[in-house]
């Protein structure tokens, strides 16, 4: 960008006092250190924001970065710690609109900080992290491109005159990695074709999560990679005590009894309350869903 400083500086065009230049990146004085060998990580291909910039470069920015730190503690310069600092966007303090990582180092008593507002010293619940969390995650899965091809496939093999749903989740069975790719698979299998979730979450939520008939949901292994298109066929409130043989069977998990659905989910369900701040207890309301496969078929 011509009119960029940073680009001038990977140019030549403008000066700079460099320590360390390789293909993809420079590292050079800040002209105004926080303290003395504040020295910035650039790229030497322009983008503005972290969403511009190519994540492969980005980890070598991070290399270079740590490169530099350990420079700086092994010279003579005053320094008994390091902040690596990256600011994107105005609100987070970015004055020049080139991607640059910070390596300031510190020494107590130098006199920079962070300032921390009054909410800093509230911690928030579990609950509210678990929501911060079910949120933030939600913006991993719309960034894979995977999902929405699946997704366009399923639309285009509907016979002609059936309008596509106007929405759709995509989420992964289980808690852990390792359930989603198991669940996921009894699922495209055809062996799993229930699921059941505790309402209480969805009380943490908002109600507009729960599932209902008709609903149609990508679903993804451990690693967000989508598997198949489901439909929700029914949905019924139950109490977990009150789960019967045929719904177990209908989960298809482990030998496909009522006594091994009880014991994996009394174990799962121990996990999900602890999330909440709750307490399993046999009463407990499951949101029991009924689904099949509608992609691939
Ligand atoms: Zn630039």
């Amino acid at each position: 960008m011509d009119n960029c400083i940073f680009c001038k500086i990977v140019n030549g065009d403008s000066p700079a006092s460099i320590i360390f230049e390789d293909q993809t990146c420079v590292v050079f004085m800040d002209i105004q250190p926080v303290n003395t060998g504040h020295a910035l990580v650039i790229p030497k291909i322009h983008a503005a924001s972290l969403s511009e910039l190519d994540p492969e470069i980005g980890g070598h920015l991070f290399q270079a970065a740590q490169r530099t730190a350990q420079a700086i503690r092994r010279s003579q310069m005053r320094c008994e710690g390091i902040n690596l600092f990256l600011a994107d966007g105005e609100a987070a303090g970015q004055d020049v609109f080139h991607v640059h990582l910070h390596v300031i180092p510190r020494y107590s008593g130098d006199g920079f900080g962070f300032n921390f507002s009054d909410r800093y010293w509230q911690k928030p619940s579990r609950d509210e992290l678990y929501t911060s969390a079910k949120i933030i995650i939600a913006g991993f899965v719309e960034q894979q491109p995977a999902v929405e091809a699946l997704w366009r496939a399923y639309t285009a093999s509907l016979p002609e005159g059936v309008r596509p749903p106007d929405s759709y989740d995509v989420w992964s069975f289980g808690d852990t990695e390792k359930m989603a790719d198991e669940l996921g698979q009894l699922v495209q299998a055809g062996i799993k074709t229930a699921t059941c979730s505790l309402l209480w979450e969805y009380e943490v939520e908002g109600d507009e999560d729960m599932p209902k008939g008709g609903d149609v949901s990508v679903i993804t292994d451990g690693q967000g990679a989508p598997l198949c298109v489901i439909e929700t066929v029914e949905v019924e409130v139950t109490p977990f005590g009150q789960v019967d043989e045929a719904f177990a069977y209908d989960e298809g998990e482990g030998d496909r009894s009522l006594e091994y659905w009880r014991s994996a989910h009394w174990k799962f369900f121990t996990r999900m309350c602890g999330s909440i701040g709750r307490e399993p207890v046999e009463t407990m309301p499951l949101v029991c869903e009924r689904f099949r496969v509608v992609f691939p078929n």
